[in-house]
């Protein structure tokens, strides 16, 4: 007969919800995850081959004793991933280079966060830049930092993988089935109607990315929705953009425009996106998943900008979400009235590098476990 309540059930699956699944399953929870998607979906906001991940952060330092957790469990889970030379690993690390103006947002963030923790970065005026990795052109008066430490995630490997570990601790998996409505009874049992059921729990996480508004209906977050359009291109320069030749990059530009990208690998070519800017969206269902012709060039003007090549082909495209939380930082919460529910919610376009930590943190939340490396999420920004 088919169990129908659990400890605790976790709505979303994708890079914060895989990892809540996992820990709840190590925790020795009987947990349900349901996903109106899947497995590694192209619907919500963890897909699109590669994740940058970075230590030094430039959002601010406060961050940076949680990415070393981050890279701690990225390890743990590659080690048991990579059960053979042949699996491409999870995390690559082939460096992240930042370049912006020496007192923009980027350079002067990273310097700061490495100072404070002491992390490893080097520093690079344009020429030598231009010097090592002869592809780029970096504006005179901009600066680049260099992290060796940082790299790439291989985002649905990565969730895969994390819900193959949930999967092999006990954890059911539902895919294909939308919740579509829930409450609490007196007695603090959570009840799930969905398309295809219903179920019910002691607890419950809600990792719904850009749909955690409309699930947590009356949670007053604040957030907003952007369209995000990622790219790869196939630029007639060969040279220096695989993997192991190149690293991943951020530029930020002297009016504040923020593009990013990752090396060449597999049979794409080099992703380039744009961090700053995007599509406002009234509701993550009214995506349109066609190409966004101002986003495009947006993209090549940057890389006419910044990158040396006669010749550019766009050979993938795919839309993404960016969540926003007012002030670009996570929300992890109780709901306001259960204790018995928590939330990810609001990652702004930079959380997937955490996803295990923000996962076991949920978990951690409802079973009491105070952790103050996340204090500083509660904290008025103006107060940090
Ligand atoms: C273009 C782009 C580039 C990015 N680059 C980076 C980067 O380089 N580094 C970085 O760290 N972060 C980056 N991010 C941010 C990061 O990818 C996200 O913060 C993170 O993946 C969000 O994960 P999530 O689990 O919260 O949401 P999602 O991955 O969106 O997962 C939510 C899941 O909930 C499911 N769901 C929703 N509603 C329901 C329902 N009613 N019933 C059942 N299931 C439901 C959906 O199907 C979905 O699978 C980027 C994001 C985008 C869009």
């Amino acid at each position: 007969m088919e169990q129908n309540h659990f400890d605790c059930i976790v709505v979303g699956f994708g890079g914060v919800g895989s990892a809540a699944m996992r820990y709840a399953a190590l925790h020795g929870w009987n947990v349900l995850g349901i996903d109106r998607f899947g497995p590694a979906n192209n619907r919500g906001s963890s897909h699109g081959q590669t994740r940058v991940i970075r230590k030094s952060y430039f959002e601010h330092p406060d961050y940076v004793p949680l990415l070393q957790d981050a890279y701690e469990c990225w390890d743990e889970l590659n080690k048991r991933h990579r059960t053979a030379p042949e699996v491409k690993e999870l995390l690559t690390q082939c460096g992240v280079l930042q370049v912006g103006p020496e007192d923009g947002t980027v350079v002067r963030g990273v310097l700061n966060s490495a100072g404070q923790h002491g992390l490893a970065v080097e520093r690079f005026t344009s020429d030598e830049i231009h010097r090592r990795l002869p592809i780029l052109n970096v504006p005179d008066g901009h600066v680049g930092v260099f992290e060796p430490e940082g790299g790439f995630l291989r985002v649905e490997l990565c969730v895969a993988a994390m819900i193959k570990q949930a999967l092999a601790n006990g954890a059911t998996m539902k895919s294909g089935v939308q919740v579509n409505a829930w409450q609490v009874d007196d007695h603090g049992t959570v009840h799930l109607q969905s398309n295809q059921g219903s179920w019910s729990a002691d607890r419950m996480i809600v990792c719904a990315g850009p749909w955690t508004g409309q699930l947590l209906e009356g949670v007053d977050l604040g957030l907003t929705l952007l369209a995000k359009q990622q790219h790869w291109y196939q630029l007639d320069r060969v040279e220096q953009k695989r993997v192991n030749q190149f690293p991943c990059f951020l530029f930020e530009q002297s009016d504040g425009a923020c593009f990013y990208g990752s090396p060449e690998l597999d049979t794409l070519g080099m992703k380039v996106c744009e961090h700053t800017g995007g599509r406002p969206l009234e509701s993550a269902d009214q995506l349109d998943r066609g190409i966004d012709p101002d986003q495009q060039t947006r993209v090549e003007t940057f890389l006419k900008q910044h990158f040396h090549f006669t010749k550019q082909r766009l050979v993938h495209h795919s839309m993404c979400m960016y969540t926003m939380s007012p002030e670009e930082r996570f929300i992890l919460d109780h709901h306001p009235d259960h204790q018995q529910i928590v939330f990810a919610a609001g990652l702004s376009g930079h959380g997937f590098k955490f996803a295990p930590v923000l996962g076991r943190r949920l978990v951690q939340m409802l079973d009491g476990t105070p952790d103050p490396k996340f204090d500083f999420l509660r904290t008025p920004k103006g107060d940090r």
